[in-house]
């Protein structure tokens, strides 16, 4: 970053260190362009002039609680100053407007109670530490007093916190827009216990963390003219259906399943089950209990909680014998049949299963096992039936699990979101948004492009909201101000979601052409993107490309592309589902009505999953921009899950993707405030009482500056814009009047 090296012998600096990242040291001698440092862990460094960071001399035992009053605003030591913060167990640190919270992982005695909120319900933004109830406040107030929508923002990588987060920011608006004097099922209490329901369904351990959302989350809680809240939506994104089927060690599976695993006598019994080690689902990992996690005690939990949502007994139950089908359906292993490239029933178990599968499912079992064993086939001329082998066998079965899984999450999305209710006459909401981080592994495959995506299209609504429209006002205003640079990412957008010609576009056209497979649609790619800077062709590959997102550049295996892109339920998986005797399984596969079977031949049937979430995706970004945003940036201090440590690198890699240090950076070299000649002319004509009559309010407001000796603001067409800290200097003068 550019600041300029106050550099001499005897001074304190940052230098770069390949372990610490940045390591402290004082200048011992200066060679040209070249110092030598004595650093702190007593070494002798020798570096360039140019990679030095002067250091702020005094640290305050807790670290600054805004990184704008850093005296030195560079890399090194706004890592640092979270560091010293992270120690005393201060993890929240403002950057200008911007929430930086570092994830504690252990409970902070007081931190989030009553008493707490109370507090920060009757100061003003600033008064108090750095803390997400400030953050709460601020879209509160904002939304009583502007009447304007507001929404708030959580991001960070996976195990960064934002789950938690924004649990807390609910508790905290609850608390804030609730009905006193509990009546049962209000409508805030909803809304939270909405949150165990959707965990136990869509959160799994991942090596990442051991509670980690697989699915994204925008909740919009409505408030009435009181400020009450009236309503909520919850709306999710993309479930990670993989997971229901595959597994790697030690991840888990989906909660629910544990859950159920650790019910009461009768239930396991009713639903013939037993340890989590049995079932093929679960076994795939040798991870089957979380330390601190009783299930059996989550189980019930996770019933009251959908008492709560408004999930009746019977439904209740509903849930939990199809989710225990899913697991007895796993179990059903097939082997080669009598005719070529046919399968049957492996054994006895897999019958068994099959049987309880089916049982479960309220449908009938010879009708189960033909919609896994065989596929129809209707041509023009006849219906032919074809057989499956072992391997298309499984293919069928673990793509039942996966549609009637996904399904049944999105049925209790729904439920929850018709038992709260809506509130069409709610004019403010405040909407929270919590969505995966950006992602890049070993191998990245279909998941890990939508989700980075999602992160390109919010990265460029807080490029937008704090460099873009901010410099954009300068320009219009012409004053002078030099530009920040900002890698502007419409280039990376354009290359995903152009229509017709970005890669979601040519990977519809793919999945709808019979026979194309992963290679042509990784050639397609290949050839419409040979010049586009943001798209790369791995050398030694022909199934691979990568693109140079704003984070860094990601690799993505094309191989299953093709396949995780179709939403398609399988005609005959269809029929026999919508065939039940249970009532909730037909609901889950309502009969899809004849004219829409009779047009949609063939390749129509598929509807496109990337298309679908962009659509969603635009969806979203509307309604964020009709909101005043506010930022979370969590971040995950290191990799073990423990308490107190902190490892630079990999927090400076969160910082950089979250575009946290350019925001610093705006923040302090630009104009925080900005304000209409007539408005800064009210506000501080007790200035100037000299000026009488009828008055020009720019040449009054350059007069107030100039009587005030406020260097560096700058007069625009019809407004003024003052520097960091000028605001308050001038309330400090009018006050003495
Ligand atoms: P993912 O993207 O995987 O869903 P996430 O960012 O939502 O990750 P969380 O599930 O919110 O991460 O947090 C991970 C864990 O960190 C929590 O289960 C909890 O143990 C701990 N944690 C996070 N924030 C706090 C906090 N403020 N106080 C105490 N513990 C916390
Ligand atoms: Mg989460």
């Amino acid at each position: 970053m550019g600041t300029p090296a106050k550099v001499y012998e005897g001074s304190h600096i940052w230098v770069e260190d390949p372990e610490a990242v940045w390591i402290d040291g004082k200048v011992v001698k200066i060679h040209g362009d070249e110092v030598e440092v004595e650093t702190s862990d007593e070494r002798m460094v020798t570096a360039s002039i140019s990679k030095t960071y002067p250091k702020d001399e005094e640290d305050p035992a807790e670290g600054f609680d805004d990184m704008t009053k850093l005296l030195y605003m560079h890399e090194p030591g706004v890592l640092h100053n979270l560091d010293i913060r992270y120690q005393v167990n201060k993890i929240y640190t403002y950057s200008g407007g911007i929430l930086i919270a570092v994830n504690p992982f252990q409970r902070l005695p007081d931190l989030y109670d009553v008493k707490m909120m109370e507090r920060y319900h009757r100061a003003s933004f600033g008064e108090l530490s750095p803390h997400v109830y400030a953050i709460g406040e601020a879209a509160f107030r904002e939304m009583m007093i502007e009447g304007k929508s507001n929404s708030i923002l959580v991001s960070g990588e996976s195990g960064a916190g934002k789950t938690e987060t924004t649990k807390m920011l609910m508790q905290y608006l609850a608390y804030l827009g609730g009905h006193k004097g509990g009546e049962g099922r209000s409508v805030e209490q909803q809304v939270l216990e909405s949150n165990p329901v959707l965990e136990a369904f869509g959160n799994a351990k991942t090596v990442r963390n051991d509670n980690s959302s697989r699915f994204g989350k925008f909740v919009e809680l409505q408030f009435d003219h009181q400020a009450k809240i009236s309503g909520a939506a919850i709306r999710t994104y993309l479930l990670e259906r993989s997971r229901v089927c595959q597994i790697s060690d030690p991840e888990r599976n989906y909660h629910c399943f544990y859950l159920l695993c650790a019910a009461r006598e009768e239930e396991i019994k009713k639903y013939k089950l037993g340890h989590p080690q049995t079932f093929h689902y679960l076994n795939q990992s040798t991870c089957f209990a979380l330390d601190d996690v009783d299930d059996a005690h989550d189980y019930l939990a996770t019933r009251k909680a959908m008492d709560v949502v408004g999930i009746s007994q019977e439904e209740q139950d509903s849930i939990f014998r199809i989710v225990a089908s899913i697991l007895h359906l796993g179990n059903v292993r097939f082997a080669k049949g009598e005719e070529i490239d046919s399968s049957v029933l492996e054994d006895e178990k897999s019958k068994f299963h099959l049987q309880t599968a089916a049982e479960l499912l309220m449908c009938d079992s010879n009708a189960l096992e033909d919609a896994l064993l065989k596929r129809v086939m209707v041509t023009p001329e006849e219906v032919i039936r074809r057989c499956l082998d072992p391997d298309g066998a499984i293919v069928s079965r673990d793509g039942l699990a996966k549609t009637i899984y996904s399904r049944l999450f999105n049925w209790l999305v729904d439920k929850i979101n018709l038992s709260i209710g809506q509130d069409p006459s709610s004019k403010s909401l405040i909407g929270i948004l919590d969505i995966y981080g950006f992602e890049s592994f070993k191998t990245n495959s279909f998941e890990q492009f939508c989700i980075n995506f999602t992160n390109e299209k919010l990265q460029q609504h807080f490029n937008q909201h704090v460099f873009k429209m901010e410099q954009e006002e300068y320009t219009k205003e012409e004053i002078a101000w030099s530009y920040i640079d900002f890698v502007d990412n419409q280039d990376v957008l354009d290359l995903i979601e152009k229509k017709p010609g970005g890669i979601i576009a040519l990977l519809d056209e793919a999945c709808m052409f019979p026979k194309s497979t992963h290679e042509t649609f990784a050639e397609k790619l290949y050839q419409t993107f040979k010049t586009n800077k943001r798209f790369i062709k791995p050398k030694l590959s022909r199934t691979e490309f990568a693109i140079a997102h704003y984070a860094g550049e990601v690799q993505y295996q094309c191989d299953q592309f093709l396949d995780k892109n179709k939403d398609y339920v399988v005609p005959e998986h269809q029929d026999l589902l919508t065939a039940s005797e249970c009532p909730f399984v037909v609901e889950l596969f309502p009969p899809i009505p004849e004219e829409t079977t009779k047009s949609s031949n063939k390749s129509s049937k598929f509807s496109s999953i990337g298309s679908r979430f962009k659509s969603q995706l635009q969806q979203l970004m509307e309604t964020l921009n009709s909101t005043e945003p506010h930022y979370i940036r969590c971040v995950k201090p290191n990799t073990l899950f423990k308490p107190c440590i902190f490892q630079m690198e990999n927090v400076m890699q969160q910082l950089r993707c979250g575009g946290v240090l350019e925001a610093i950076k705006i923040n302090l070299s630009g104009y925080p405030t900005h304000k209409t000649f007539d408005e800064f002319f009210q506000r501080f004509s007790s200035l100037v009482p000299e000026l009488e009559g009828d008055i020009d309010t720019k040449d009054a407001s350059r007069m107030i500056l100039e009587k005030m000796g406020i260097d560096g603001a700058q007069i625009g067409k019809t407004k003024i814009f003052l520097r960091a800290g000028q605001l308050a200097t001038l309330d400090g003068h009018s006050a003495l009047k």
